[in-house]
Protein backbone atom coordinates (compact mmCIF):
# COMPACT_ATOMS: atom_id res chain seq x y z
CA UNK A 1 0.00 0.00 0.00
CA UNK A 2 1.18 3.14 -0.90
CA UNK A 3 0.17 6.93 -0.78
CA UNK A 4 -0.97 8.68 -3.97
CA UNK A 5 -3.02 11.81 -4.34
CA UNK A 6 -6.67 12.07 -5.36
CA UNK A 7 -7.31 13.00 -8.50
CA UNK A 8 -10.23 15.10 -8.10
CA UNK A 9 -9.28 17.64 -4.57
CA UNK A 10 -5.40 16.16 -4.26
CA UNK A 11 -5.46 15.36 -1.33
CA UNK A 12 -3.64 11.94 0.17
CA UNK A 13 -5.08 8.64 -0.29
CA UNK A 14 -3.85 5.25 -0.22
CA UNK A 15 -3.43 3.40 -4.13
CA UNK A 16 -6.07 0.71 -3.05
CA UNK A 17 -9.14 3.34 -1.67
CA UNK A 18 -12.37 3.10 -2.96
CA UNK A 19 -13.17 6.15 -2.18
CA UNK A 20 -11.30 9.08 -1.16
CA UNK A 21 -11.45 9.95 2.44
CA UNK A 22 -11.76 14.13 1.71
CA UNK A 23 -14.08 14.62 -1.50
CA UNK A 24 -15.60 11.29 -2.07
CA UNK A 25 -14.39 10.33 -5.16
CA UNK A 26 -14.53 6.80 -6.67
CA UNK A 27 -11.18 4.94 -6.79
CA UNK A 28 -9.29 8.29 -6.00
CA UNK A 29 -5.56 6.79 -7.15
CA UNK A 30 -6.74 6.20 -10.67
CA UNK A 31 -5.82 9.11 -13.18
CA UNK A 32 -9.50 8.37 -14.66
CA UNK A 33 -12.69 7.63 -13.90
CA UNK A 34 -15.16 6.39 -15.83
CA UNK A 35 -17.29 4.12 -13.70
CA UNK A 36 -17.92 0.74 -13.57
CA UNK A 37 -20.03 -2.04 -15.03
CA UNK A 38 -21.35 -1.31 -18.49
CA UNK A 39 -23.77 0.83 -20.26
CA UNK A 40 -25.02 -0.07 -23.68
CA UNK A 41 -27.95 1.58 -25.53
CA UNK A 42 -29.96 0.88 -28.90
CA UNK A 43 -30.01 3.74 -32.00
CA UNK A 44 -33.54 2.90 -32.11
CA UNK A 45 -35.53 5.68 -30.02
CA UNK A 46 -39.46 5.04 -28.89
CA UNK A 47 -40.80 8.57 -27.36
CA UNK A 48 -37.46 9.86 -26.50
CA UNK A 49 -36.43 6.64 -24.81
CA UNK A 50 -33.90 3.92 -26.25
CA UNK A 51 -35.65 0.54 -27.60
CA UNK A 52 -33.02 -1.26 -25.39
CA UNK A 53 -31.09 0.05 -22.37
CA UNK A 54 -28.68 -1.98 -20.51
CA UNK A 55 -27.04 -0.58 -17.35
CA UNK A 56 -24.63 -2.52 -15.09
CA UNK A 57 -22.14 -0.57 -11.86
CA UNK A 58 -22.24 2.73 -11.22
CA UNK A 59 -21.47 5.72 -13.35
CA UNK A 60 -18.25 8.33 -12.83
CA UNK A 61 -19.68 9.92 -10.01
CA UNK A 62 -20.31 7.02 -8.48
CA UNK A 63 -23.70 7.20 -8.88
CA UNK A 64 -25.92 3.83 -10.16
CA UNK A 65 -26.38 3.41 -13.53
CA UNK A 66 -30.32 2.49 -13.95
CA UNK A 67 -31.46 0.68 -17.01
CA UNK A 68 -33.91 3.33 -18.32
CA UNK A 69 -35.72 2.40 -21.72
CA UNK A 70 -38.78 0.46 -23.69
CA UNK A 71 -36.82 -2.83 -22.56
CA UNK A 72 -34.30 -2.43 -19.56
CA UNK A 73 -31.77 -4.96 -18.45
CA UNK A 74 -29.40 -3.87 -15.27
CA UNK A 75 -29.62 -3.76 -11.62
CA UNK A 76 -31.72 -0.93 -11.71
CA UNK A 77 -34.51 -0.80 -14.41
CA UNK A 78 -37.45 1.09 -15.54
CA UNK A 79 -38.70 0.43 -18.39
CA UNK A 80 -42.06 -1.21 -20.15
CA UNK A 81 -40.59 -4.80 -20.04
CA UNK A 82 -37.62 -4.90 -17.21
CA UNK A 83 -35.04 -7.47 -16.24
CA UNK A 84 -33.36 -6.09 -13.45
CA UNK A 85 -32.66 -6.75 -10.07
CA UNK A 86 -34.45 -3.89 -8.74
CA UNK A 87 -36.98 -3.07 -11.46
CA UNK A 88 -40.34 -1.39 -12.38
CA UNK A 89 -41.51 -3.36 -15.34
CA UNK A 90 -45.24 -1.62 -16.73
CA UNK A 91 -46.09 -4.67 -18.78
CA UNK A 92 -43.59 -6.91 -17.79
CA UNK A 93 -41.18 -7.39 -14.82
CA UNK A 94 -38.70 -10.08 -14.59
CA UNK A 95 -35.94 -9.80 -11.08
CA UNK A 96 -35.27 -9.80 -7.26
CA UNK A 97 -38.06 -7.14 -6.45
CA UNK A 98 -39.60 -6.10 -9.53
CA UNK A 99 -43.27 -4.39 -9.67
CA UNK A 100 -45.30 -4.81 -12.65
CA UNK A 101 -49.37 -4.50 -13.47
CA UNK A 102 -48.51 -8.31 -13.37
CA UNK A 103 -46.45 -8.99 -10.45
CA UNK A 104 -47.00 -6.86 -7.48
CA UNK A 105 -44.62 -7.68 -5.31
CA UNK A 106 -45.53 -5.92 -1.62
CA UNK A 107 -41.91 -6.36 -0.59
CA UNK A 108 -40.88 -4.72 -4.57
CA UNK A 109 -43.35 -2.14 -3.35
CA UNK A 110 -41.95 -1.73 -0.19
CA UNK A 111 -38.42 -1.10 -1.84
CA UNK A 112 -39.41 1.15 -3.92
CA UNK A 113 -40.95 3.34 -1.43
CA UNK A 114 -37.80 3.66 0.49
CA UNK A 115 -35.26 3.67 -2.45
CA UNK A 116 -37.94 6.35 -3.63
CA UNK A 117 -37.28 8.50 -0.78
CA UNK A 118 -33.28 8.07 -1.12
CA UNK A 119 -33.13 8.30 -4.68
CA UNK A 120 -34.25 11.82 -4.54
CA UNK A 121 -31.18 12.89 -2.51
CA UNK A 122 -29.02 10.80 -4.51
CA UNK A 123 -29.86 12.09 -7.76
ZN1 LIG B 1 -10.48 13.68 -3.06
Amino acid sequence: MALTNCRECGGQVSDTAKMCPHCGAPYPYKEEWNGSGYEWRSQAEILGYPLIHIAVGRNKEGKLRIAKGIIAIGQFGIGLITIAQFGIGVIFGFGHFVWSTKIQNPEAVKYFKDMWGQLRSIF
